[in-house]
This record gives structure tokens, C-alpha cells and sequence, in this order.
């Protein structure tokens, strides 16, 4: 039996008239996920998607790189078999023969669909027959019985009966859901070597937003491994993001200013602000709609609702906050699902642990901390961090 990937998709079939843009764009991410695959393609037929590749051991490995396109809701491997009732019910049988090699089963249920009602048969009465033909072709072997049982079945029998071909599956792969990269803008994260920020940028990618990223080190007072560290945690996010383009800026220069001139529990919120004003120049040149942040209230000294007031005050931009309401128990393990979780716990240090002040200011005021800045060349300050970015371009 020939068999096929079939795909499905969550919220897409609910954009109205986006609708075609969406699937489109869904269709070319696909594409472009398994485009290493021997004579791959992948094609729309009757609101599913699906996909082939010449060389079907290759299926199941393709239908894991297929699940992480955001937008896609289910992956199974599907026989096609032709739209005619004998050929159904045969192939139905034979499908089930083959897939109890591979795993017990001792009870099923089949579950049948017509999208065209051109078909003879409604589709209670196709699964009777499905069920009656599978029966009659898996009980050779008194040791091995095989029973239908709707309640909880071992094995749940997809048959969806379309126009000329019919899909039968059994297994459906989860995928992440949300939308296709690339429908909803671009955002510049502030890509930290943390737990936190890799997960921001996962969460706004899987709403279709396209992600490029800025870093900030003190080098030489961080090392370069540290950097590295955030080079990878963009390498495995690019698994889900494509080409991911990452900026490092050297901070020292702003935090040794400001640790000469202003006051010490002010130096968290201080290098928070201009990291904030770096990336808003930093997005206006790369144009991106919006920032993100791995913020979180609670989670630090520095994220309180007056810290986070006062950094957004730095800034005319938007800033996307999509963990703020999260405990840090589900941050994780979203972090571990993706594959970022064992990265950004690497030891390493950051930026934000040179200079830490002893009692950082939980409660900054805005007008405090505006009257510190005058003592700083805000403008010089950062152009000379500009000036200095390095750009990397990290491939999937
Ligand atoms: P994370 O786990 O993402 O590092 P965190 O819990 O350590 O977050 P903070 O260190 O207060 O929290 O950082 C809050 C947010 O500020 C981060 O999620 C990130 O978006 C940004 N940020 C912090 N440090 C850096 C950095 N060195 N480079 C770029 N962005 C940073
Ligand atoms: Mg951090």
C-alpha cells in the first residue's frame, strides 16, 4: 500500500477569508521543513494537507520534522488506497494485518468519514464493513483474537473516505498548533542565555511571528563561551524559526559608566533601560514591528511591576511579554519540550551578573532613575555600543 503523510490543521480553518493566505503560507513552510527528502512534495487536497517522499521508510522521520511547522495540529501516516468500496475494505484489512506485526492489539474500533457524498455507503455503515472485513482477515491465530471494542479500543481505525482516495491510519503525531511563521510580523527578543527568553521567542514564533534576535555580553568580563551558549540556544530555536539572525552588543562600556556615575542599586534597571533603548534603534534598522522579552513578574528583583514600568518607559515600541503570567514550573517545561532547557542551564555567566548590585532596587521610581541618566552620554554611550555589534546568521 502506498502510503502518505496526512496533515491536519488547527486554528487555520478558522481564518475565514485569510483562510487561503494561511494555508499557503502553511503549505510553503512544509516545503521547506522536508525539502531534503528524496523527490518530496507536498499538496492540498479537500482542506488536509499532505506530503510523500519516494523513499517511505523515511515517513516517520519526516512526520516529526513536519510536526514542528507551527500551524500544524496532527501528522499520521495514512495508506492511499482508492475510493472504491472493495478496495477500502480490503485494504482496511490489510492495513490492520500489518500494523499488529508491529504492536498488540487485541481490540479496535474503526471511526469512518465521507467528505464526498457522491459514495455509495454513509459512513456508520462504512465502518461496519471496515470492522467486518478487518474481523474476518485477523482471526486466523486462536492466540492472537482480534475484538471490536468502542469503549476503549487498543487501536482507534481512521477511514476517511474522499473524492478519488481514501486515507487509513491509526497513529496521529501532535503538532505545536498556532500559526505559519511569517503571518504576523517580526519581532526583535532580547535573547538572554536563560531559561526564559529562548521560550518568549518560541512562543511568539508559534503565533506566526518571524524572530530575529539581539544579545548582550560584557565581554572580556563575560567569556566567549558564554556567548556561544546563546549561538546555540538560536541554533535549536531556528529548528522551529528558519534562519535566525543574532546581534551581540558589549554592554561594558554602559555598565562601567554607570557604575561611576550613578547610584549602585540603580545598576540592574539602568543596563535594563539601555538594553531596551539599543534594541528599539536595532529594530527600527532591521525592521521589526515589535520586542520580546523572557520577562516574568515576580520572578527577580528586577521584575516588579515598578521595574517593568520603568523599563518599558524606555522605549516607544511595543514590548510582547508573553511569559509575564506564567509559573516558572510550566516556563520549564515548555523549555524541555522544545529542547532549549538543557542549554540554558549550562553554567555560564551573563551580563547582568557583572556588577550586580548587592541590594538591587525593587521599587525603582521613574523620575530617580531618569535623574541618574543625566549623568550618563546616553547617546554616545550607545552609538559606541553600535558601533561595535557583531552579526551572526544562524541556519536551521
Ligand atoms: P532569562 O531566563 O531569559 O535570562 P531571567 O529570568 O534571567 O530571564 P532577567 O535576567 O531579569 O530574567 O532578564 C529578563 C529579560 O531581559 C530576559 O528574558 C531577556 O529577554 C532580557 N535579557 C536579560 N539579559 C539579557 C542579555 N544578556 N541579553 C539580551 N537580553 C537579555
Ligand atoms: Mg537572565
Amino acid at each position: 500500500m502506498d502510503k502518505v503523510l496526512m496533515i491536519k490543521y488547527g486554528e487555520i480553518a478558522l481564518k475565514g477569508m485569510n483562510k487561503p493566505y494561511f494555508e499557503r503560507v502553511l503549505i510553503e513552510r512544509i516545503r521547506k521543513a522536508i525539502k531534503s527528502y528524496p523527490e518530496a512534495s507536498v499538496w492540498r487536497y479537500e482542506g488536509v494537507v499532505f506530503a510523500r517522499t519516494a523513499d517511505q521508510e523515511k515517513l516517520s522521520e519526516m512526520a516529526v520534522e513536519i510536526s514542528k511547522v507551527f500551524g500544524v495540529a496532527t501528522v499520521s501516516i495514512a495508506a492511499e488506497v482508492e475510493s472504491d468500496p472493495e478496495t477500502i475494505f480490503s485494504d482496511a484489512a490489510e492495513y490492520m494485518k500489518e500494523i499488529r506485526k508491529e504492536q498488540k492489539i487485541y481490540t479496535f474500533k474503526v471511526e469512518a468519514k465521507r467528505s464526498n457524498k457522491q459514495f455509495p455507503i454513509i459512513s456508520p455503515e462504512i465502518a461496519r464493513k471496515a470492522g467486518g472485513s478487518i474481523l474476518k482477515a485477523c482471526n486466523d491465530d486462536p492466540e492472537y483474537p482480534l475484538r471490536v471494542n468502542v469503549h476503549e479500543p487498543d487501536c482507534m481505525l481512521f477511514v476517511d473516505v474522499r473524492r478519488d482516495k481514501t486515507y487509513i491510519y491509526h497513529d496521529k503525531l501532535a503538532g505545536f498548533g498556532g500559526l505559519p511563521l511569517g503571518t504576523n510580523g517580526k519581532g526583535l527578543v532580547l535573547l538572554s542565555g536563560g531559561i526564559d527568553s529562548p521560550v518568549a521567542s518560541w512562543m511568539m514564533a508559534k503565533r506566526g511571528m518571524n524572530i530575529e534576535a539581539i544579545h548582550f555580553h560584557s565581554y572580556p568580563f563575560t567569556s566567549d563561551r558564554a556567548k556561544e551558549k546563546v549561538l546555540d540556544l538560536a541554533k535549536i530555536l531556528s529548528g522551529y524559526c528558519g534562519r535566525i539572525k543574532v546581534h551581540c552588543v558589549n554592554l561594558l562600556e554602559i555598565q562601567q559608566a554607570i557604575n561611576e556615575n550613578c547610584p549602585e542599586e540603580q545598576m540592574t534597571i539602568l543596563s535594563r533601560r539601555f538594553m531596551m533603548k539599543i534594541a528599539e534603534r536595532l529594530a527600527h534598522e532591521v525592521k521589526a514591528d515589535v520586542l520580546i522579552t523572557g520577562e516574568n513578574i515576580g520572578q527577580v528583583a528586577s521584575q516588579t511591576v515598578q521595574g517593568l514600568v520603568v523599563t518599558d518607559n524606555a522605549v516607544q515600541l511595543p514590548v510582547m511579554r508573553p511569559l509575564i503570567a506564567m509559573d516558572k514550573v510550566d516556563i520549564m517545561e515548555i523549555a524541555q519540550k522544545i529542547g532549549t532547557f538543557d542549554t540554558s542551564i549550562q553554567p555560564f555567566e551573563d551580563c547582568c551578573t557583572v556588577f550586580l548590585p548587592k541590594h538591587p532596587l525593587t521599587k525603582p521610581k521613574l523620575e530617580t532613575i531618569l535623574e541618574s541618566e543625566k549623568h550618563l552620554d546616553a547617546e554616545q554611550l550607545i552609538e559606541n555600543a553600535f558601533a561595535g555589534m557583531e552579526n551572526y546568521t544562524i541556519n536551521p
